[in-house]
């Protein structure tokens, strides 16, 4: 058989795969089958728990797992699936296709595919058990975070320059710090907490919480609690002045609260999200940075709606660029955008704090054009 014909076959083979990918119910052999055992190094062993698989699996979406391990998918196919470079082998074109509603993949280069725990598996080149070990030791970063973000909520009240910062990036309503859940890092205290409450070192280390040398990582920091992330914002003018945990910095803020609405109001940072929720604009959401990763673009196209995409109005235009830009990649997608012009040099936040009233804001929502 010469090479042509060999090529077609496995061209045919990989649409005849890719077709059962698309199938409902039917399930293909390179993705493994949902009620068996799916798991090579365990076939016809009882010992593992399915249910705990299960829950373990449902803990944690294939797609999180892929971003914060830095996959970016490269572009979308039908029914909400990616395209993107297989991590497990070399790849120069895309052949590596996620379905985020099923939680499996698979790849036209290297023919592997599954659920989370095969790719951990694979991409940490470890066995079943290890695979196991890593995922539960990703999903426990979690309740760190959750007990962090409880430890700086209480230090806020408690830190009269933290108010005062806050005051003066227009934040004052008590409702919205509560929302939010805003806190505020002192640093040189969490450490001590945490480990008081059971946490160990190498988990704080992990999260990245606490430095290599075993510091708070967050030090005079305003701090916005983040699905699975924690986002910090220096009161200091000679630190960065944005931090995130490493990983990912998950999808669109709030969006849970805010996809039901027909218009959603998109910004770039959470100063900007804060004094647009507390004049009343409660259909805004924030992409933390102007580049929107994979899953809150595929957010904001998950469903009919208007977005009006207000990123700052900064001199050099970066912004307003941006803006077009996304603006055009919603449209592809069917989606309606308006990018929104800010008064120059304005963000959403220094209009507010500039005196900007709810009815100005309207305004622009109101002027800004397809
Ligand atoms: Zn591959």
């Amino acid at each position: 058989m010469g090479t042509t014909a060999t090529t077609q076959l496995v061209v045919l083979g990989q649409e005849r795969c890719s077709k059962r990918i698309l199938s409902a119910g039917t399930h293909h052999r390179c993705l493994g089958s949902r009620r068996g055992l799916p798991y090579s190094a365990h076939r016809g062993k009882k010992s593992v728990n399915r249910q705990a698989l299960d829950d373990l699996k449902q803990q944690i979406p294939l797609m999180d797992y892929l971003q914060a391990q830095d996959w970016h998918p490269a572009r979308p196919l039908s029914r909400g699936r990616w395209m993107g470079l297989c991590p497990l082998h070399s790849d120069h074109k895309p052949s590596f296709l996620v379905d985020p509603h099923k939680d499996l993949f698979y790849c036209y280069g290297c023919g592997r595919g599954g659920d989370v725990i095969r790719f951990a598996e694979l991409y940490h080149q470890v066995k079943f058990p290890q695979a196991l070990a890593l995922l539960h030791q990703w999903r426990g970063v979690e309740p760190v975070l959750q007990e962090t973000a409880r430890f700086y909520g209480l230090q806020l009240h408690r830190h009269g320059e933290a108010i005062e910062y806050l005051y003066q990036r227009g934040v004052r309503s008590p409702e919205l710090i509560e929302h939010m859940r805003i806190g505020y890092a002192p640093g040189g205290c969490l450490r001590g907490w945490l480990t008081q409450l059971g946490q160990t070192m190498p988990a704080l280390r992990q999260a990245g919480l606490v430095t290599g040398a075993g510091y708070d990582a967050y030090v005079r920091r305003i701090v916005f609690p983040l699905e699975g992330n924690l986002y910090g914002r220096s009161l200091s003018d000679v630190a960065p002045p944005h931090r995130f945990l490493p990983g990912t910095k998950g999808g669109l803020y709030a969006w849970e609260q805010v996809r039901r609405y027909p218009e959603v109001i998109l910004v770039e940072g959470l100063f900007d999200y804060a004094v647009l929720w507390q004049a009343g604009f409660h259909n805004v959401t924030c992409s933390l940075g102007t580049h929107l990763n994979a899953r809150q673009l595929r957010q904001l196209c998950d469903g009919r709606r208007t977005v009006y995409v207000t990123f700052d109005a900064d001199g050099n235009d970066s912004g307003q660029q941006a803006a077009q830009c996304l603006s055009c990649s919603l449209r592809e997608q069917g989606i309606t955008a308006r990018p929104v012009s800010l008064p120059k040099g304005h963000d959403p936040n220094s209009f507010f704090v500039a005196g900007g009233s709810a009815q100005e804001f309207q305004h622009l929502l109101d002027r800004a054009c397809l």
